[in-house]
């Protein structure tokens, strides 16, 4: 039998060797995975929901008309599938509309830039800005920056340091002798230290500055908030009221320095549209596939819905997004009578702290109380490596016993920690978490998150690696599949925490409330 084996694996593709591999994993041997994992194959809708979320609709900032877009969409989309669902309200957010935003450079020479608004940015109102560009002077106390600050009338003022390198760490690490890349560090670790202290000695915070710009009668703050990759800044929101702030790329932001620097007197136009939208509803998306025999337990599958917007919030989180949705589809032709209750939620508001999945767990005691397990994914297109008990004493025997049933090329690169520690944020799971109910987050490989695409202006329908989603789908799947079918509820017994440094017991999370009435102050 061994010999058989040993020659057809010798004359068969690789892929054709995975498959025999797989026939003799037991996993295989259950029809409702097996048909899990061909649906999810054979038809799967992951390219065109992220094209349809991603590319037609758009980024999902809260209180944006996109993020209600996108509420809409899920629903009507789980309605073709025959998936009940809704968008329950659960507060309130300034509404804003980001438009274009153009910025060029018109003197000493003419060049189109790389930039945009901040999210939440006051545009300029349907015309073009032109004004002189000037840097952030070295002052040596507050006294002498308000003696400066009249000088920023009718300018636009660089506030970010300017970047001695555009070339990330580790094309220097590739290509730089070692003192070459050493040198650099030391003289941006300098650097960094100095533009610290030039900011600290304003006197004002990075939130207060740009607002003590404007009430200086600035043209607009200019910033370049790098992401230590090629191309790639993150674009977070604005605190100026009346005047624009845009980013602006390394490279087109370094010109502009270097030109200040050396006093040519840079000039830049900038138009940007943006609306008030008034005051904005905030929801999450619900879909629930009706349990059969425990219709009040609780499979919980969870990512949030919002993202920032510099680029279309692909990996953050439109691929959760779309594992979550892929999973129920899937789920609701497969398995359509679970046991127990599955929901999906696709939370809003995430990014500015877990508001959606907060609201939830504050305004669903009930469902909250009866939840056999929460499975949320976000961070990032890839594969799912990591999975952590997040301290839940037990939560490695009925973990272990669900991945069990995933196939093998799936289960194998998954690294448990047992109990692990309860996650106090980061993501929805930890609402979940503080309230005591079993939560977990499917952790992701990187797929360079951090640098190229997690809040970046990057993060785009391009970066998603559709093999891995597909396969985290198929693990959502199955996952949701198994903790339904536990003859058991799932045990919420705590482990206790270690010590801190201090000696100080660790105490787990406590539920906390959410933000409901969002940048209306
Ligand atoms: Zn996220």
């Amino acid at each position: 039998m061994k010999k058989i084996y040993l020659l057809l694996t010798l004359c068969l593709s690789s892929q054709t060797t995975l498959v025999f591999a797989q026939s003799k994993d037991p996993v295989r041997k259950d029809p409702v995975v097996e048909s899990i994992v061909k649906e999810a194959t054979d038809n799967s809708q992951l390219e065109k929901l992220g094209h349809e979320l991603m590319d037609v609709i758009g980024p999902r900032l809260v209180g944006s008309p996109q993020m209600q877009q996108a509420h809409d969409w899920a629903v009507a989309k789980y309605k073709d599938w025959g998936i009940s669902a809704k968008n329950e309200k659960w507060g309130e957010w300034r509404g804003w509309e980001r438009g274009v935003s153009h910025i060029d450079m018109v003197a000493p020479r003419v060049k189109s830039l790389e930039g945009m608004q901040l999210a939440w940015s006051p545009g300029t109102n349907g015309k073009t800005v032109t004004a002189d560009v000037v840097i952030l002077p070295d002052v040596a106390d507050s006294v002498a920056f308000q003696k400066w600050l009249p000088s920023a009338k009718g300018k636009f003022v660089l506030i970010s340091m300017n970047q001695p390198t555009g070339r990330p760490d580790y094309n220097w690490q590739e290509f730089a002798t070692k003192e070459s890349f050493d040198k650099m560090k030391k003289d941006r670790d300098v650097q960094t230290e100095a533009w610290a202290n030039r900011l600290k000695k304003t006197g004002y915070s990075s939130r207060a500055l740009p607002l003590a710009l404007e009430k200086a009668g600035a043209a607009g703050v200019v910033m370049s908030y790098w992401s230590k990759g090629f191309g790639a800044n993150k674009i977070f929101g604005a605190y100026t009221k009346a005047i624009p702030t845009v980013d602006i790329s390394l490279e087109d932001y370094g010109l502009l320095y270097r030109l200040a620097e050396s006093g040519h007197t840079p000039k830049i136009s900038v138009r940007a549209d943006a609306k008030e939208t008034g005051i904005s509803q905030t929801f999450n998306t619900v879909g629930e596939i009706k349990g059969t025999e425990k219709p009040n337990e609780y499979v919980i599958l969870s990512a949030h819905f919002d993202s920032w917007d510099g680029g279309s919030g692909a990996t953050d989180n439109g691929t959760g997004t779309l594992v979550m949705m892929e999973a129920m589809r899937i789920l609701k032709k497969i398995y359509p009578n679970p046991k127990r209750t599955i929901l999906v939620g696709h939370w809003g508001s995430e990014e500015q702290g877990l508001n959606g999945s907060r609201a939830f767990v504050e305004d669903h005691p009930e469902i909250v109380q009866n939840i056999q397990a929460v499975f949320n994914q976000d961070n990032g297109t890839g594969r799912v490596v990591n999975l952590s008990g997040q301290g839940f004493l037990n939560a490695y025997e009925y973990l272990t016993r669900w991945l069990s049933k995933v196939p093998e090329p799936i289960r194998t690169p998954i690294q448990t920690s047992f109990p692990g520690a309860p996650g106090t944020g980061g993501s929805d799971f930890a609402s979940f978490v503080a309230a005591g109910a079993p939560a977990f987050s499917l952790s992701s490989l990187n797929w360079s998150y951090g640098t190229y695409t997690w809040h970046t202006n990057r993060d785009t329908y391009d970066k998603i690696v559709f093999d891995d989603v597909r396969s985290n789908a198929i693990l959502a799947a199955i996952l949701a599949y198994q903790a339904s079918e536990d003859p058991t509820k799932t045990s919420r017994d705590k482990s206790i925490l270690p010590l801190d440094a201090k000696g100080v017991p660790g105490a787990w999370p406590e539920p906390r409330k959410p933000t409901r009435r969002g940048g209306l102050d």
